[in-house]
C-alpha cells in the first residue's frame, strides 16, 4: 500500500518564497509564468567518470513543474537556505555543491 502524501503545505510555501525571494521566474522553456513545487529528490552524483564509481553521492532537490509544458526543473535545497541539516553534519551534500565564482 502507497501511503505516499508528498511535499506538505508548509515546505511548499517556504521552497514559494525562498524561490521569489530570489527571482526565479518564468519557465525556461515555454516563458509561461505558472508553475508548482512538485516532490523532492536526490540527484545522484559521482566524482569520477567510473561506472561502478564508490565515490559518489546525492545533491537533495526540489522539482519544480512548468503548468504549461511540464518541464521539470530542479533546484538544490541548500543554496535556496530550506535545507535543515548543516553542512557539517552532512560533508558529501556539501562538496557538490563547492562555490565557485565566475568573477
Ligand atoms: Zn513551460
Amino acid at each position: 500500500m502507497n501511503h505516499y502524501k508528498g511535499i506538505s503545505a508548509d515546505d511548499k510555501h517556504k521552497i514559494v518564497a525562498a524561490l521569489k525571494a530570489r527571482g526565479a521566474g518564468s519557465c525556461p522553456r515555454c516563458r509561461d509564468s505558472q508553475w508548482t513545487v512538485s516532490e523532492y529528490s536526490r540527484i545522484e552524483v559521482q566524482a569520477t567518470m567510473d561506472r561502478n564509481s564508490m565515490e559518489r553521492t546525492t545533491i537533495p532537490a526540489v522539482m519544480i513543474v512548468c503548468e504549461h509544458c511540464g518541464f521539470i526543473s530542479q533546484h538544490a535545497l541548500q543554496p535556496l537556505g530550506v535545507w535543515p541539516h548543516g553542512a557539517a553534519d552532512d560533508i558529501h551534500t556539501a562538496s557538490p555543491l563547492a562555490r565557485e565564482s565566475m568573477a
